[in-house]
């Protein structure tokens, strides 16, 4: 299935939609990288922060429990601060992963179109906007 030359990516736009411009095909290609390379930062930030919360944890002996409550509390914070930004890095990754391999834009449930105006919004999309409800109705 070899093609000659680079050719341009071609994404499923829904009914509705008007085929997808080599601008916003661009658009959302960026964005993805701007994701991952967000994200990734920002866990390590995070793991940073953590690893200093940890190193503090270790000197909690005779300290007031109440000090030790709140940085416990702070601690379940960054805990769910880097499980966030690796969930939304994977799901970026993920997406990026489908463009490369031409796959990006259908629905990996139902196997519809997403839709190009979805997509535009949340370019990290996998799944159409029905079967997301569906799922998060679950
Ligand atoms: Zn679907």
């Amino acid at each position: 299935m070899a093609k000659a030359g680079r050719t341009a990516v071609v994404l499923p736009v829904a009914d509705d939609e008007e085929p997808w411009t080599d601008e916003e095909v661009e658009e959302v290609r960026s964005e993805l990288l701007a994701d991952i390379a967000r994200m990734e930062r920002a866990i390590q930030v995070a793991q940073a922060g953590l690893d200093s919360l940890f190193s503090d944890g270790a000197e909690t002996a005779g300290r007031d429990p109440a000090d030790i409550g709140s940085s416990n509390f702070e601690r379940d914070q960054e805990l769910s601060l880097v499980q966030n930004a690796r969930d939304m890095l994977d799901q970026a990754k993920l997406a990026y992963g489908l463009f490369e391999s031409g796959q990006y834009g259908w629905c990996e449930n139902c196997g519809n179109p997403i839709g190009k105006d979805r997509l535009l919004v949340f370019p990290r999309a996998t799944m159409c906007l029905a079967c997301k409800r569906r799922e998060e109705r679950r």
